[in-house]
């Protein structure tokens, strides 16, 4: 008899620092929890050396540990589901490499370093694309470019945080009590990096990132959506290469560039004050979430509920009450009262709403393990 998947160490391996959760899967609770700094810049010099810190860290409860479970930015197409990291794996998703310079070799380097560790121990992948690639149809997922970018350079949407998006679906599911191939649902990812997801019998028809995380909402530091000739016109204008324009897009726009802070709770101090550009700010990110729910409420046919989850989803009832009131022509009203809720599961709307609004915290640690133990079960 195979023995069963019980104790699952969570690593997400970036690229100078390394999280770690460590959990019993019998009972989904968290035994450990950590993170290594500093990686190759004054802390441990190498990932190997950084899992070392955490065997240490966690002292007797590192026995025994059945499987170990990892994020990773990029599953391009080939990845629809979570996998095995096998040798042939490893080598599929070293030439996906190009999606994730940054991200992709610490992801993979994380398994790597722990299959030298962690003798004998399986190593899954889950990937943050996979949610979205294993359903989207590609009347979503295609750009309206020759396709011949797609053949040659993979050019398409592929989306991120599926793994949060997969988690608050099935949270949503249960609370709905509803079978998950029966909910059609708008899920709201919302921190310093924000995406949404149209989710259509239990699987994701559309999100909002697309080729990398740069597209869709106005975030902390990148723009979202923008017309690309805006973005050829500064270039021309002002002599910037890909690099440094990839650097403003990415790291120097949204509300940093909006309001000069990253953080939303700055923001929402600032604009309570009476700062007009941080007022702006939360207008801009609430537009654009509304914008995006009544154009996926339409695409799943009618939202048994909205999601609310990540950083701002689950604690700011003010950038929240932004979104709600934009609603109303879908029939959906806010209970105040609700709203002040932060950081747990509950319904925000008031009970006459004709779609329900739910605040549902994410767990993309327990996510990443509940699909180690799934994998493995295969
Ligand atoms: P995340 O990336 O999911 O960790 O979310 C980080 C974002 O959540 C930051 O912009 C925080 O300012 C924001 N956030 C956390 N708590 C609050 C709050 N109470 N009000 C507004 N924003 C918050």
């Amino acid at each position: 008899m195979k023995k069963s998947i019980e104790k699952v160490l969570v690593i997400n391996s970036g690229s100078s620092s390394l999280k770690y959760q460590l959990f019993d899967m019998a009972t989904e609770t968290r035994l450990a929890k950590g993170l290594v700094e500093r990686i190759g810049c004054g802390g441990p010099a190498t990932h190997a050396e950084a899992l070392k810190q955490v065997v240490a860290e966690l002292g007797d409860a590192a026995k025994g540990i059945d499987a170990i479970g990892h994020r990773i930015l990029h599953g391009g197409e080939t990845f629809r589901d979570s996998a095995l990291m096998t040798k042939a794996n490893m080598a599929k998703a070293k030439k996906l490499v190009k999606f994730g310079p940054l991200h992709m070799p610490a992801n993979l380097g994380g398994i790597e370093a722990c299959e030298r560790t962690f003798r004998g121990v399986p190593n899954v992948g889950v990937f943050d694309t996979a949610f979205h690639i294993a359903t989207m149809p590609d009347c979503a997922g295609m750009y309206a470019i020759d396709p011949k970018y797609y053949k040659k350079m993979g050019i398409r949407k592929y989306g991120f945080h599926g793994t949060s998006h997969k988690f608050v679906t099935q949270a949503a599911a249960k609370f709905l009590k509803k079978p998950l191939s029966k909910v059609n649902l708008v899920t709201c990812h919302l921190g310093n990096g924000s995406s949404l997801a149209a989710i259509r019998s239990g699987g994701v028809v559309d999100t909002s990132m697309g080729l990398t995380p740069l597209a869709g909402m106005v975030m902390g530091t990148r723009c979202g959506d923008i017309d690309a000739a805006a973005v050829l016109a500064i270039m021309e204008a002002e002599g910037k290469t890909p690099a440094e324009m990839d650097v403003i897009l990415n790291k120097k726009s949204g509300l940093l560039a909006l309001a000069g802070s990253s953080d939303c709770r700055d923001i929402c101090a600032k604009a309570a004050k009476g700062d007009k550009a941080a007022e702006l700010a939360l207008e801009m990110l609430a537009y654009r979430v509304a914008l995006y729910i009544g154009a996926y409420n339409t695409i799943v046919g009618g939202a048994d509920a909205i999601v609310m989850t990540g950083g701002i989803g689950e604690n700011s009832s003010e950038v929240r009450e932004r979104i709600v009131w934009r609603l109303g022509a879908l029939g959906v009203k806010l209970d105040k009262s609700a709203n002040k809720v932060r950081g747990e599961l509950k319904a925000i709307s008031a009970k006459g709403s004709k779609i329900p609004v739910v605040v549902i915290p994410t767990n993309e640690e327990l996510m990443i393990a509940r699909d180690t133990v799934r994998i493995l079960g295969k």
